[in-house]
């Protein structure tokens, strides 16, 4: 079998590069272990500004004007819906935070988002006696969904193996590389948390983040917004809600954990006062890097092959821009913003 490339794992990092090639015209083969769950787990949530602080998030609104197009015509391509638009609440500590919002509302990349008022809080169920920030054009992906989708849709074109790609087979030959059966141009690895197993690209410096999340059922909750507070609330439809998400730099498994569950509720019995039930745990592995920016580009020695990891905790947002980038650096030549590129760091 001969293809243009091969991808190797479909989270949003393999996903978003899928869709470069397939709009070009390229063929591929992915192949996908489910040994990482990140991009399956996450809140999917989208939103330009650090909400700890009210600053605006590294290249986010240029990421936006690409990644909301990108998930449009995948909801039209598959005739599903993956956007969920919703409003995100912010609730204040103190009067101090009141007025950092509203210092921060006149930042002109954001004061198309954040609101410049504080709107009280008439909700029993919920403890917030400063009130809340409100940012709109805010919203969330489902991304499990959109996930299976694209795999269903792989499958029909027989364009994925659902197996672990095991580094030690792939052959170098004159300008192309060789994988069992398959001869290729390149290899895009886009494995998240993997890339610790990637001999060719694990020099790269990734610190692992470990979030879990409870899906609780809240039937006097009522809310219609993005509560976040001690830790996000996420309306999900039906009294369900996604609570999260915790952060853990040790443990590396991928199992939700009793502590991770206790800390979840200690915080959300701070900022909800309604009874709830949790209905499900979930955990996965941010692939963050000690800087916090992504890994784009290509392999220093091999140019076959080519790296597309490290999109943190905003993986929705920025998979579009940064697969984009790669596309153009392997297709046209083009060079990458030296923030995204993997040249940053030395082999
Ligand atoms: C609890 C939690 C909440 C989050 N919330 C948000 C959020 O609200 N908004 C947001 O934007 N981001 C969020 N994120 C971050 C987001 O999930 C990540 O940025 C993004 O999913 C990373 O995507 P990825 O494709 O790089 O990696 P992954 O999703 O980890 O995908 C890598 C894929 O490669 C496969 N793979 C690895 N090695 C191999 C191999 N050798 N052979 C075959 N397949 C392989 C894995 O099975 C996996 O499917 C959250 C993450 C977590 C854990």
């Amino acid at each position: 079998m001969k293809v243009d490339y091969i991808i190797v794992g479909l989270g949003l990092a393999g996903l978003a590069f899928a869709e470069q090639l397939r709009e070009h015209g390229k063929t591929f083969v992915v192949f996908e272990d489910n040994s990482q769950t990140s991009s399956n787990v996450a809140g999917g949530m989208y939103n330009p500004v650090i909400l700890k602080r009210f600053t605006p998030v590294w290249n986010a609104v240029s990421q936006l004007d690409i990644a909301m197009p990108f998930y449009k015509k995948l909801e039209e391509k598959f005739n599903s819906q993956y956007d969920y638009p919703v409003a995100i609440q912010r609730s204040f500590k103190s009067i101090e935070e009141q007025n950092n919002w509203f210092a921060t509302c006149d930042h002109p990349a954001l004061s198309e988002f954040m609101i410049p008022k504080v709107f009280p809080n008439d909700n029993e169920a919920v403890n917030a006696p400063f009130g809340f920030g409100k940012l709109q054009h805010t919203g969330r992906v489902y991304t499990k969904k959109l996930l299976n989708d694209y795999k269903s849709y792989l499958k029909e074109s027989d364009s994925i193996r659902e197996e672990s790609f095991d580094y030690e087979k792939l052959v170098f030959t004159d300008e192309k590389v060789k994988y069992n059966d398959i001869i290729a141009s390149k290899v895009v690895f886009c494995e998240g948390f993997g890339l610790k197993q990637n001999p060719f690209f694990n020099y790269l410096p990734m610190q692992e983040a470990k979030g879990e999340l409870i899906t609780i059922k809240a039937l006097d909750l009522n809310i219609d917004y993005l509560l976040k507070s001690a830790v996000f609330v996420l309306p999900l439809g039906d009294d369900l809600y996604k609570v999260g998400a915790t952060f853990n730099w040790k443990d590396k498994t991928l199992e939700p954990s009793e502590e991770g569950r206790k800390e979840l509720v200690e915080k959300l019995e701070t900022v909800i006062n309604v009874p709830f039930e949790i209905i499900d745990q979930t955990a996965g592995i941010r692939p963050t890097v000690k800087d916090r920016r992504p890994l784009v580009g290509m392999h220093p020695q091999y140019k076959a092959l080519a790296v597309l990891n490290g999109l943190g905790t905003r993986g929705v947002m920025i998979a579009p821009t940064a697969a984009k980038m790669l596309f153009e650096l392997l297709e046209e030549n083009k060079e990458i913003d030296q923030e995204y590129s993997i040249e940053r760091f030395e082999k």
